[in-house]
């Protein structure tokens, strides 16, 4: 990393944490503020982890296909080799990422870096997702958006999981997953619970 060159150092750098359920367009947030950051000629880099090879290897694609080119990273301290002289770094389906997640970002707001970060909050049994809690905690700016519940029309924050399948890390799209309101939630997750043993 190289960025202790740039005039950079004086300036202060922030943490931005974009979370809810799949579908309720956080990826759609996030690139919306890394354009408005590139219309005010700010250097923007994305990385988001290479597991997610759901669409396309370099764009983060989101649902409705607004694309921002972008890296994919093996591991979170990638990010620091890898970030060179830039003003904002957008991460992307963050609950993928390793535990030194929320270190990595520390680091990069230190060196007067704002980082936007993006990802689901909750797996799909409701508990917070790998670094996402730390994140939510450290940053200086939450937003948590919503998908609309596929049951009843109400806000969801759950991603349920329509198929029987124990992995954690499991993409998919609507085939496989829906966004539900707690209530919802909570009722198929007992309804699936008759005969599931997890
Ligand atoms: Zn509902």
């Amino acid at each position: 990393m190289q960025i202790e060159k740039n005039n950079q150092i004086n300036r202060l750098g922030w943490i931005e944490v974009i979370c809810g359920s799949m579908f309720s367009g956080k990826t759609e947030e996030l690139i919306r503020r890394l354009k408005r950051a590139r219309i005010a000629r700010q250097k923007v880099e994305i990385f988001k982890p290479g597991i997610d090879k759901r669409y396309d290897e370099v764009n983060v694609v989101s649902h409705d296909e607004n694309a921002i080119l972008s890296t994919p990273v093996e591991s979170a301290s990638q990010i620091l080799l890898l970030t060179n002289d830039v003003d904002v770094v957008g991460i992307d389906e963050a609950q993928f990422f390793d535990n030194e997640l929320p270190a990595v970002c520390n680091t990069l707001a230190a060196h007067g870096i704002r980082v936007i970060v993006a990802g689901l909050d909750m797996d799909y049994l409701g508990k917070p997702f790998g670094p996402m809690p730390e994140l939510i905690a450290m940053a200086e700016d939450v937003m948590k958006v919503h998908a609309i519940c596929m049951n009843c029309g109400d806000l969801a924050q759950f991603t349920h999981r329509k198929v029987e399948d124990n992995h954690l890390v499991m993409l998919g799209t609507t085939d496989t997953y829906e966004p539900l309101c707690r209530r919802c939630y909570y009722e198929k997750m007992k309804q699936q619970g008759s005969g599931q043993s997890s």
